[in-house]
């Protein structure tokens, strides 16, 4: 089973902003939150039209984030294509 390498690059952060922050920017919705490990930046996911978190991986190749919904404990690896989990 593939592992994710990644790992020692979580940092303990913390979210920079209650909602995406380009969408914040230019006063557009999401759909859900996504938080960079490295670096605390918050971004909208994949099903949001604007997708600021996978934009800010392809900007700053921090490779994991995780979701900041209530109650989802999973991540994902961008560079691995992986599941993780921070319960
Ligand atoms: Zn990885
Ligand atoms: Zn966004
Ligand atoms: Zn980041």
């Amino acid at each position: 089973m593939k592992r994710c390498s990644h790992l020692s690059e979580i940092k303990r952060v913390v979210p920079h902003t209650t909602g995406c922050k380009e969408c914040m920017k230019i006063g557009d919705t999401w759909v859900h939150l996504r938080l960079c490990m490295e670096c605390g930046h918050v971004g909208c996911c994949d099903s949001s039209k604007n997708r600021h978190a996978t934009k800010h991986f392809h900007a700053t190749k921090h490779p994991i984030m995780r979701s900041i919904e209530p109650g989802e404990t999973w991540g994902w690896c961008y560079i691995d294509q992986l599941q993780l989990n921070f319960e």
